[in-house]
């Protein structure tokens, strides 16, 4: 049994051919050219399906096709509410991929499938729940419940990045004041970063980024925390207190088998992993209950194209 999965993102398309194990057999990519018209874009898509198709044997041997998208999805109705990367709105895209292939069509929030694949084959191998932090420009993820995508009634549930951390705290992009990836995403240790090269250019921040803030980056910041040096330190403690905090109120609300963790801030492997698996534990409130095992994600850019696939699987 296989699928297609494809990962549309606002640069590329990419697409793999999966089977029920969710291993991933052979990819094919192209560019999105999200400026065109989204027809356009569609029959890509399709190209791309029958493309991986012929590779097991034909489109009769695919089971089905699901597709990752940068957005608000109605997953029953298989349309995507709006995409602002790919500037789309009200897109029937099941409607529209059954015009051009003999398969069902499934769709999902790009972030969400990626945890389902994190969730199911990946770094919970297997879980019934998971939370999956993406530490990235902001913070992306999804929350997996019973084995299954948590979309909530109207499609915009599991947007962990927003979530209120702090009440008249820092302005997010989505409007709102405080929300949790101000504080916990890798923008905000760049930009932590850049603040303690103008309060202190000579200190060693200042010194690996040539006085340059455009050269202060998450992995200078995590480097420097890890070399001991005092500013990223202090840094680093604040970022984890408030990844920390942030885990806290999802234990609370959720209960996790597993949190996997994702994104560019992942790289700092056991440095972050260390700290949040001996504080958490310490954080929460049941302490006599079993606590939630703390990973990093395994599959990388292969989860999105993973868990679209597994939509129809
Ligand atoms: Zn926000």
């Amino acid at each position: 049994m296989y699928a297609i999965g494809i990962d549309v993102g606002g640069t590329n398309l990419a697409a793999g051919l999966v089977d029920e194990t969710g291993a991933l057999l052979c990819r094919a990519e192209c560019p999105t050219c999200a400026e065109r018209h989204q027809n356009e874009v569609l029959d890509d898509v399709a190209a791309l399906t029958v493309q991986l198709a012929e590779q097991a044997g034909g489109l009769d041997e695919i089971t089905a096709l699901g597709l990752g998208l940068p957005g608000v999805v109605d997953v029953r109705r298989g349309e995507l509410i709006f995409a602002d990367n790919l500037g789309w709105q009200h897109v029937l895209i099941g409607e529209e991929m059954k015009k051009r292939l003999p398969l069902p069509v499934f769709a999902g929030n790009d972030a969400n499938v990626a945890a389902l694949a994190e969730a199911r084959c990946g770094a919970g191998k297997g879980v019934e729940s998971a939370v999956m932090l993406t530490l990235g420009t902001g913070i992306g993820g999804g929350i997996i419940l019973n084995g299954k995508i948590y979309t909530g009634a109207h499609y915009v549930g599991g947007e962990i990045g927003h979530f209120i951390l702090e009440t008249n705290g820092r302005l997010c992009n989505c409007g709102v004041r405080g929300c949790f990836e101000r504080y916990a995403s890798a923008t905000a240790l760049i930009l932590a970063g850049r603040k303690a090269l103008s309060e202190n250019p000579t200190g060693a921040i200042g010194r690996a980024a040539a006085g340059n803030p455009g050269e202060v980056t998450a992995r200078l910041v995590v480097e420097l925390a890890r070399e001991g040096d005092r500013q990223a330190t202090a840094i680093w403690e604040e970022y984890l207190h408030y990844l920390l905090t942030g885990m806290v109120s999802l234990v609370n609300l959720f209960d996790p088998e597993v949190f996997i963790i994702g994104g560019g801030v992942a790289a700092a492997g056991d440095f972050l992993l260390e700290p949040l698996r001996t504080r958490l534990p310490r954080m929460v409130s049941f302490t006599d209950a079993d606590q939630a095992r703390i990973e990093l994600a395994t599959l990388g850019n292969d989860a999105g194209i993973i868990g679209a696939a597994m939509l129809g699987l």
